[in-house]
């Protein structure tokens, strides 16, 4: 396979749509680079008693139209390049959804599988003793991300809040209840993208019987509960993970393959479920695919055998810009990354405003209010291909980047 470095994607995703929105040359510089990046060494001392050291970023891409915000990633294969793109995405996804908020992400090069949770819990605090000075609800929101999660923000936020001397929930959002956290924060990003993919089969007249979730931490999880509650229609007919894939015509029941993957660590041995290669789910006969993985899963080598009518990209970066092209030529819809996996930055919104009232609302409120700023960005993307005549990644840019654009302009930056 052709490897890619995102950050070059992403930078090439900027040059297309400045050239449609014809934005003069300081505004296409200053959008093609990370406002402020930092990197850091941190010391974190193990359980074997060894002192071990991690290498760490935190890249704000764009403030103009408020403090950055995004996730933290553990990773074994973090690189700068890497965050910098996901920064990047951070920053169109909050434009797109209209959210007072600019793009950051943040990352340590770390392989969290083999972590104990007090090395893991080690290793939070001394990221945020790194950062302190940079984050704060007024500059930068941090969230989980890939291999992080509401314990890890609650550590975080301890450290935080004990470097400063005072409560301030509002730092970082995912986190768990009891600390300021929101109800529907956790199946957030999922519940954002099926309401996408309701959108989309609105406009393409589409059925959506049968999908096909490749990846199955939490947001290939909650899609897979939610694509049915939501929808009412669907079967799930594969799945993936880490391990494998399986597969079962006649569907499976998404409950209990959670409850299974929940036990087990794997869908694998699933009841029901025929083992397949685990690269052949992109390519399965189904309505709705959701790519819930990691980067660059959709690529030239695989993209010619989709079927899915629509591509409902829950993880950041899944398609390669090949595979984007062939899917494209195909009349495959595909529901770019920074619309389809918005929902969760945009809870992790309701959660800073709830945070700095210190006062939250139920459920419900925070279903339909995610409802309204997804169905509204959807439609909003769909006028701008129709518009301009381009596909919904490029529309979507082009909607993210015009508004990230005009803030810079207004703050007489360009
Ligand atoms: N990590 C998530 C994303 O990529 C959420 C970020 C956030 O809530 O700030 O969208």
């Amino acid at each position: 396979m052709k490897s890619y470095n995102s950050f070059d994607v992403a930078q090439e995703q900027i040059i297309q749509a400045a050239t449609l929105l014809n934005l003069d040359e300081a505004t296409k510089k200053l959008l093609l680079w990370p406002q402020r990046e930092f990197k850091f060494t941190l010391p974190v001392r193990m359980d074997s008693n060894k002192v071990e050291i991690f290498h760490a970023y935190r890249i704000q891409y764009n403030y103009a139209r408020g403090p950055a915000k995004g996730g933290i990633r553990f990773h074994p294969d973090e690189t700068v390049d890497v965050i910098r793109a996901l920064a990047c995405w951070m920053c169109w996804k909050t434009a797109v959804i209209d959210l007072p908020l600019g793009g950051g992400k943040g990352g340590v090069v770390c392989d969290p599988k083999n972590m104990s949770p007090r090395e893991l819990e080690n290793l939070s605090r001394a990221y945020i003793r790194a950062v302190a000075y940079l984050i704060g609800i007024d500059k930068d929101v941090p969230a989980p991300d890939v291999y992080t999660n509401p314990q890890t923000m609650a550590w975080m936020m301890d450290e935080y809040e004990t470097i400063l001397n005072k409560h301030h929930t509002g730092v970082l959002t995912d986190k768990p209840m009891q600390l300021g956290g929101t109800e529907g924060r956790r199946d957030a990003t999922a519940r954002g993208g099926v309401i996408t993919v309701r959108e989309a089969c609105k406009i393409l007249n589409v059925e959506p019987k049968r999908y096909v979730i490749q990846g199955f931490g939490n947001a290939g999880q909650r899609a897979a509960l939610l694509h049915q509650e939501i929808l009412g229609v669907g079967k799930l007919i594969a799945v993936s993970d880490s391990r494998g894939a399986i597969f079962n015509p006649d569907g499976f029941d998404p409950k209990e393959l959670v409850m299974h993957k929940l036990k087990t660590g794997s869908i694998k041995g699933f009841p029901g479920g025929k083992d397949i290669p685990r690269d052949s789910v992109l390519e399965l006969d189904a309505e709705i695919l959701y790519p819930a993985a990691l980067e660059n899963s959709i690529s030239i080598d695989n993209a010619v055998n989709i079927k899915a009518k629509i591509v409902c990209e829950l993880s950041n970066g899944p398609t390669t810009p090949d595979a984007d092209l062939i899917l494209n030529k195909k009349g495959i819809y595909v529901i770019p990354d920074i619309l389809a996996s918005a929902g969760g930055v945009t809870v992790s919104y309701f959660e800073m405003v709830q945070d700095n009232y210190s006062y939250f609302w139920d459920e419900e409120l925070i279903h339909q209010r995610l409802d309204g700023k997804l169905t509204k960005a959807f439609n909003t993307v769909h006028e701008a291909e129709k518009e301009k005549n381009i596909h919904p990644r490029l529309a979507a840019m082009v909607v993210g980047i015009a508004r990230v654009a005009e803030a810079c302009k207004l703050r007489g930056w360009v």
